[in-house]
């Protein structure tokens, strides 16, 4: 069954409206007609099961016949912050950390990033990542839409997660081993928000990994082996994911 997402100002008591691209999309690539069900989710664990009702130009009007919870989400929201990488490796990224349950992605600015992203630049990317993280929720069968949030540095990161429950800096030169990652994991609580910084290409510097540890980001290890940037989160969502999925 065909799967969109609204916005909750879209949803009636008994009604679901369609606006946007998603109607072209109904009318003109799906070419669905008025009697056809589709499934509506509204950013929530909620699900709908909806009978298309009048089909507009600008809108599809819908008649709400079912709702169920949805157990799609992890029960708690890990936001990944990645040092942003070469090409389109972020792409993939997202892709990637949208099917293993990411709750939002953060493209970081590190002193190791090569990637310059002007003004211009980092707004017709979002919109690229943005509309990558919408396709990877749909196709996974999610009910939320990971949003991608536009850059941060280090510093801007280490203040946003403050109030996080748990976060965590993987970093290769770690004192502690991989058992200490371990008891994170488990650790994490339901409802809980998880914050995990990783490095682009060429690592955090010596410098970084301190200033994070002083705002209280610990630093793990992800194992003996030096993983790629694009392997590192993808580790850190596939433990969190089999660790808090019930
Ligand atoms: N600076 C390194 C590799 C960076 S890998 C070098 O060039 O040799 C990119 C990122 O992945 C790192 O910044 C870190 O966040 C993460 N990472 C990779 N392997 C890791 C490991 N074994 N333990 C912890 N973090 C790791």
């Amino acid at each position: 069954m065909q799967h969109f997402f609204v916005d909750r100002s879209q949803v009636e008591e008994d009604r679901v409206w369609i606006q946007g691209t998603d109607v072209n999309h109904i009318r003109n690539v799906l070419r669905m007609r008025v009697g056809e069900q589709i499934q509506i989710s509204d950013g929530s664990n909620r699900v709908r099961l909806c009978r298309i009702m009048k089909i507009e130009s600008d809108r599809i009007e819908t008649e709400i016949l079912s709702v169920e919870e949805s157990f799609a989400e992890l029960p708690a929201q890990i936001y990944l912050f990645q040092g942003i990488p070469k090409g389109d490796k972020m792409e993939f990224i997202i892709q990637k950390a949208v099917e293993l349950g990411v709750y939002a992605i953060v493209p970081m600015q590190t002193n190791r990033v090569v990637v310059k992203l002007d003004e211009k630049k980092e707004q017709s990317r979002l919109k690229r990542w943005n509309s990558i993280a919408e396709s990877a929720a749909k196709q996974s069968g999610r009910t939320v839409i990971p949003k991608v949030l536009p850059v941060m540095d280090l510093e801007e990161v280490c203040y946003f997660i403050k109030e996080f429950e748990c976060k965590m800096i993987p970093y290769e030169c770690a004192e502690k081993g991989v058992e200490r990652t371990k008891e994170l994991v488990e650790g994490i609580q339901q409802n809980s928000r998880v914050g995990v910084l990783i490095g682009p290409e060429g690592g955090f510097e010596k410098e970084e990994v301190a200033m994070a540890i002083e705002s209280g980001i610990e630093a793990v290890s992800l194992g003996r082996r030096i993983l790629r940037t694009e392997t590192a989160g993808m580790v850190v969502l596939g433990v969190m994911m089999f660790s808090l999925e019930k």
